[in-house]
């Protein structure tokens, strides 16, 4: 992946190569991710105390990052970009770098230290900045000349640096508007982060929020008598708190982090702040921790899952023993979906939810002005860094500000100036088509986007579809661009889609100069609408299920051969027939966390809209495969019968998903700007392609695959239905009863995909596939 980071990105300029120090659980992270922008990076630690090798500390660390699930490196090659040392044979190579990171362990003195041995060593204008948790920025340059405190900054990555989007950067009085602009540029568009300016206090803002509301939530839970799964159920999802909920989050970061976390925080906080109020022994969590159940990485937390009994214990909060899990019972009415409904729920419910959110949106709303300047940095550092799905003003829009305001009066409690000054006013509004926040002020302002940053989120606050149904709708992306976005529920494809499709190509083509498909979903496309297939099989509508896997290709088919370029844009899972319309676009610009693969015989069937031709088209055009049908075929064979998804944009050119010309983006925020700026590219002189043909090895191909299949078998790595499967999909890719002589047209082997599928689907164990995955998310192995 390295160097293709291409189409319409600006580059990052001046940042060529970085040094990180410390290669510990954050520098070797944010080493991987600097090197997965295909940027080099030298990563150093200490010299170990005994062996042989000076390096091995660093070295280690890129050992053990190639074996950690999830991934640190998005690709192989990029981890041939990371260069190991030690800073006593090495620190004088920071003079090659132009920024050095340094994520040592959090002392002062040891930082300083560091710090007075770069000063000497770096160019002058080369960024150095911190990962510090804790320490203030003006502790830190203490002592060091102007050169340096100019070049200096905070950069506070979350952990795993690849997936956490936060990044928190800290300006310092000194610091050079340069050099910092430089950085901040280089972590959006390379590292793919989504910048928010913090002010230098402890904890900046997601960690001072999420310390206090993780605090809160945990000691209310025992206060009012709740079991972790109630405390979970209340605080999580109808707060738009991710489904792991309060313990599960817990169990997720480490319970081990908690003391640290508190420890740091007390250390550092101004008298008289609220979070010394939640501060108390908690000798069920010391107990944990001596314990060894410290979260998810020893196996115990707050849960444990039994593999065996599928069985997840929770903790009892008395007795701190596990036991069997305890359903809760259904939340009231509209708390589930209503916060005013939660808050005002009878009984332990709208009691715990309002002693979390009462409190934790008090505490937020008293930080504004002194953790960062308005409300959309401290709800974008919620959202980001903790996976809230709504920042705390916008928990307090929902809420009604004018109510938190007058229970808390009601209770004798602190209102927050900003509540003052807010009213009955919301802290967001959409004016004249803009989204606008309520400043300190008391004037709204409107939400800045970052340069170059174009969201549908916001297209959408101007403007109507060009068209839409139930799942899917056309935008109007400007100059003469239009988006093509997933609807339905969790953009899963269905007939809907494709008629809809149908529908824009000659809007389009008479329109627009060019298509985008994307959508601003937590995943581009799982595939097929799964749940309508079944129903469809239950009722043994098979006409139906054969007309949507013939309404799919013919609409897939138009997309590819319309007189426009089409870009698709997936980032998250783009999985199925969520693949096979990237398979289908002139380019791909996908996000780097794209995870792309056609899983079809996972759930008992083969690609059925056009994805094993599109397939087969690309791998015999890979000009690192040796010629011939067979090695082509063989390959998509391998790929597509083990149901294979690549875990990241890069690994999915090396299966052949996308293509070495389809561009990456690394930020998110990103995607739709540079997806569009590459379909403009496109659209200039534009012709469709050609209809390929093929020449296919036919049955004896067929028969070469089966024998690997079988191999398979004895071995027991696959199982009898498999090999069902596998015969099916062998015959679609060897092109039926072809034999190399023939000429195979495109449409002769989407009628070999539409004849498999149809088999496969009538087959009980294909429907018991599809209902396992449906019920439990996961494949049956039948
Ligand atoms: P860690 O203990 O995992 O790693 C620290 C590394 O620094 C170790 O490999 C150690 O050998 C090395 N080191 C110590 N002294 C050194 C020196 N003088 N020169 C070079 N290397 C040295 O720690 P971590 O969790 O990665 O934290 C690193 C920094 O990042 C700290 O400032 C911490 O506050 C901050 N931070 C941590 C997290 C987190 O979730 N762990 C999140 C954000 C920020």
């Amino acid at each position: 992946m390295a160097g293709q980071i291409e189409a319409g990105q600006i580059e990052a300029g001046q940042i060529e190569k970085v040094c990180v120090i410390g290669a510990g659980t954050m520098g070797a992270g944010i080493a991987a991710q600097v090197a997965n922008a295909g940027v080099p990076v030298l990563l150093l630690d200490i010299v170990p105390k005994d062996g042989e090798d000076r390096d091995a500390v660093a070295k280690g660390a890129v050992a053990k990052m190639l074996k950690t699930d999830p991934a640190p490196f998005m690709s192989k090659a990029a981890a041939k970009l990371v260069e190991t040392g030690n800073i006593d044979d090495h620190l004088d190579r920071v003079a090659e770098c132009d920024w050095i990171v340094e994520a040592i362990v959090e002392r002062l003195d040891i930082k300083q230290g560091l710090y007075a041995r770069l000063e000497q060593l770096k160019k002058p204008g080369a960024a150095v900045s911190s990962n510090t948790s804790t320490i203030p920025l003006e502790q830190l340059v203490d002592g060091r000349t102007e050169q340096f405190r100019s070049d200096f900054l905070i950069t506070h990555f979350f952990n795993p640096p690849r997936y956490m989007r936060l990044i928190e950067i800290v300006r310092g009085p000194h610091t050079d508007p340069a050099v910092a602009d430089r950085v901040e540029d280089f972590v959006d568009r390379k590292l793919g982060k989504r910048v928010v300016p913090t002010k230098d206090t402890p904890g900046f803002i997601a960690n001072r929020i999420g310390t206090y509301w993780l605090s809160v939530a945990v000691n209310a839970a025992m206060d009012q008598g709740l079991t972790v799964e109630e405390a979970d159920q209340i605080g999580g999802r109808p707060m738009g708190i991710p489904k792991t909920g309060i313990f599960g989050l817990i169990d997720l970061v480490g319970i081990d982090l908690m003391p640290l976390l508190s420890q740091s925080l007390t250390a550092n906080l101004p008298e008289g702040d609220p979070y010394f109020d939640t501060v108390r022994d908690q000798p069920l969590i010391d107990r944990m921790i001596a314990e060894g159940r410290t979260g998810r990485k020893s196996g115990s937390g707050f849960y444990r899952f039994d593999k065996k009994t599928r069985t997840k214990y929770a903790v009892d909060l008395d007795s701190g023993e596990y036991r069997e899990p305890v359903k809760p019972a259904r939340l009231p009415g509209k708390a589930e979906r209503d916060l005013a409904a939660l808050v005002a729920a009878p009984g332990k419910v709208g009691d715990y939810a309002w002693e979390v959110l009462g409190k934790v949106l008090a505490y937020s709303a008293s930080l504004v002005g002194e953790i960062a300047d308005d409300v959309v940095a401290i709800d974008d550092a919620m959202k980001l860094g903790y996976n809230w799905k709504y920042g705390p003003f916008e928990l307090i829009d929902r809420l009604g500000p004018g109510m938190l305001a007058k229970r808390l009066a009601d209770e004798g409690r602190d209102v927050p100036a900003i509540l003052t000054t807010a009213g009955e006013r919301p802290f967001y509004r959409v004016e004249d088509g803009t989204r606008q926040y309520l400043g300190l002020d008391g004037d709204y302002h409107d939400v800045v986007r970052a340069d170059g940053v174009l969201l549908l989120e916001d297209i959408k606050l101007n403007a109507k579809p060009l068209m839409k149904n139930a799942s899917a709708a056309l935008w109007d992306a400007g100059d003469g661009v239009a988006v093509f976005e997933f609807t339905g529920k969790m953009n899963a494809l269905d007939g809907e889609v494709m008629k809809l499709i149908g529908k824009a190509i000659p809007l389009v083509a008479s329109d627009y100069k060019a298509l985008v498909v994307y959508n601003e979903g937590d995943n581009f496309s799982a595939g097929a609408n799964l749940g309508l297939a079944m129903f469809a099989v239950n009722i043994a509508a098979w006409s139906e299920i054969e007309k949507l896997v013939a309404g799919g290709q013919d609409a897939y088919k138009a997309l590819k051969y319309a007189p426009f370029p089409v870009v698709s844009a997936p980032a998250g899972l783009a999985l199925g027939g969520g693949c096979e319309i990237l398979l289908h676009s002139d380019a791909v610009q996908a996000h780097a966390e794209s995870y792309i693969g056609l899983v079809e015989c996972g759930v008992g069937i083969v690609p059925g809209w056009g994805g094993c031709g599109e397939m087969i088209d690309r791998w015999r055009k890979n000009p690192r495969q040796p010629k011939g049908p067979m090695p082509a075929v063989s390959k998509v064979f391998e790929i597509v019968s083990t149901a294979t998804v690549a875990k990241s944009a890069a690994e999915a050119k090396g299966y052949g998903f996308l293509r070495d010309s389809d561009g990456v983006t690394m930020n998110r925020d990103r995607l739709l700007a540079d997806a569009k700026a590459k379909a403009l590219e496109l659209a200039d002189g534009y012709t469709p392609p050609e209809p390929p043909e093929f020449q296919l090895p036919g049955p004896s191909g067929k028969a070469a695959l089966m024998l690997a299949v079988e191999g398979f078998r004895k071995r027991g790595m696959a199982t009898p239905y498999d090999a069902v499967v596998a015969e099916a999909l062998a015959e679609v890719l060897t092109g039926g009863d072809a034999d190399l002589t023939d000429i195979v047209t495109e449409a002769d082997i989407l009628a070999l995909e539409r004849e498999k599928f149809m088999a496969l689907v009538r087959d009980p164990r294909t429907q018991a596939r599809v209902e396992h995955m449906l019920e439990t998310g996961k494949p049956l192995r039948n």
